[in-house]
């Protein structure tokens, strides 16, 4: 376990608070005015391309129709004049030839050099689980809402970009720079078949792509800068199998497990309370640093649901805990592992026999981009401008794909901005609301103005 990856983040730094600069120029303007048009005249389209997306179900796991999609995006693409690139993820974590993990990166460059805008967005969708009253691969429009699994988390995200992209290369299409628009795979379960390969490739080296928009669903007034960090570890407790009938002659690996959760209750989840973070992290819970018990597993493997066998009498030689704790800025990784040690320090105190380990499984640093960095800057411009009030500024209690571009990338101009509702991430009935996408939309569009087109590339 090493330290060394740790990056320094200095906090937010107090003059980027200003307002965002408010005076425009005429030309910018006029692109403006002429970009919300379009979107609006588009609004048919991104509710049609929303419901395309919806409908190719790219469940993961395990990892279901990413090439379906990644041919959808690159056939839609590439009839707008950007040069795609179908990437597979080649022995990633999860790749195989039953269930490959492609991504897909679309380029337009601009007529003059530049700075290239990307916008990432993740393809894959969560488990559909229980309590649907709609079908979660059907796309229903009812009431201005688009329902499906993955309409909020992330395809009308996904959607927004693409239109808000296609509505700029309309009226601008001699611009400075490029945009990409990337499709990528796994982002629910970690990223490594997706981002964090692509900026392996160099598709993030900061020479390549300047500003990162990733449309998670974020609220469409919010600027998401980062999220908090993430540590799992397998605790494992050791035990002697004997026959149930005499559990004296053994050692119970259950119950030294139960003397870990208790200790955690009396030590570790009161002082996790007492931590609160400066990051503005929402919602309000997610301010202080949390750990959840993933699962437990003690003794016998449970049967398939149509066993209908009893289970033979032993005392449980092993009991295994995976824990999950999400850390804040202000945290040491260091600091958060020896909490934890820290308890089974003190059960082994006061207990006989007690024998334990523990296996760090995945760890991710918190990230937070700087609110003075330019793509901050512009896409808190171009919410004002179009919203008509401040942006707020957020962090993520989960990570998302941010880490991968942050870390492996090197690229910190970075952020999270897009439609939808948080909260409905993951849950039954989500869905994204039409209006919603048309104004993240303008924001994306907004800022493509500010960030690629110059008084000579009017159209
Ligand atoms: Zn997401």
């Amino acid at each position: 376990m090493s330290s060394s990856d740790r990056t320094s983040i200095s906090p937010l730094s107090a003059s980027a608070d200003a307002a965002p600069n408010a005076a425009s120029n005429p030309m910018a303007e006029h692109l403006a005015q002429r970009l919300y048009a379009e979107l609006e005249d588009r609004r048919d389209d991104l509710i049609a391309l929303t419901q395309d997306l919806i409908r190719i179900p790219t469940l993961n796991p395990p990892g279901e129709f990413y090439r379906d999609i990644c041919e959808y995006l690159s056939k839609r693409l590439a009839a707008k004049g950007f040069e795609i690139e179908l990437v597979r993820a080649h022995g990633a974590p999860g790749d195989s030839e039953k269930y490959p993990r492609w991504n897909v990166v679309a380029r337009r460059d601009g007529k003059f050099p530049g700075e290239c805008v990307h916008f990432n967005s993740h393809i894959d969708v969560v488990d559909v689980g229980l309590g649907w009253t709609t079908d979660p691969f059907g796309g229903e429009l009812k009431d201005g809402k688009i329902y499906g699994r993955g309409a909020c988390d992330m395809k009308g995200g996904l959607a927004a970009s693409i239109v808000a992209a296609e509505a700029f290369l309309a009226i601008c299409p001699d611009f400075h720079g490029a945009i990409e628009i990337s499709g990528t795979a796994d982002e629910e379960s970690g990223g490594f078949g997706g981002v964090a390969y692509l900026a392996e490739k160099g598709f993030f080296a900061p020479e390549r792509v300047q500003h990162v928009i990733i449309p998670e669903p974020l609220n469409k007034d919010r600027i998401c800068l980062g999220h908090r960090g993430v540590w799992w570890a397998e605790i494992e407790t050791f035990g002697e199998i004997a026959h149930g009938s005499m559990p004296f002659l053994g050692d119970c690996a259950v119950r030294h497990m139960g003397a870990v959760v208790n200790e955690m209750e009396e030590s570790l989840f009161p002082a996790l309370a007492q931590k609160r973070t400066d990051m503005p992290v929402v919602p309000e819970g997610a301010k202080q640093s949390t750990l959840n018990i993933n699962s437990m597993h003690g003794g016998q493997a449970e049967q398939d649901p149509d066993f209908t066998g009893l289970p033979s009498p032993c005392v449980p030689d092993s009991c295994r805990m995976i824990i999950d704790r999400r850390f804040l800025i202000e945290e040491d990784i260091n600091e958060v592992q020896e909490e934890v040690m820290q308890v089974l320090r003190t059960v082994e105190e006061s207990r006989d026999n007690f024998r334990y380990d523990v296996k760090e499984l995945h760890r991710v640093l918190p990230t937070m981009t700087e609110k003075s960095a330019p793509v901050v800057q512009t896409v808190a411009k171009a919410i004002a401008e179009t919203m008509g009030k401040e942006a707020e500024y957020v962090v993520s209690p989960g990570t998302y794909d941010q880490k991968h571009i942050d870390r492996i990338g090197k690229l910190h101009n970075c952020i999270a901005y897009g439609p939808g509702i948080l909260d409905l991430a993951h849950k039954p009935d989500e869905y994204v609301g039409v209006e919603d996408m048309i104004d993240s939309a303008k924001v994306m569009g907004r800022s493509l103005i500010d960030l690629l087109a110059k008084p000579e590339a009017a159209a």
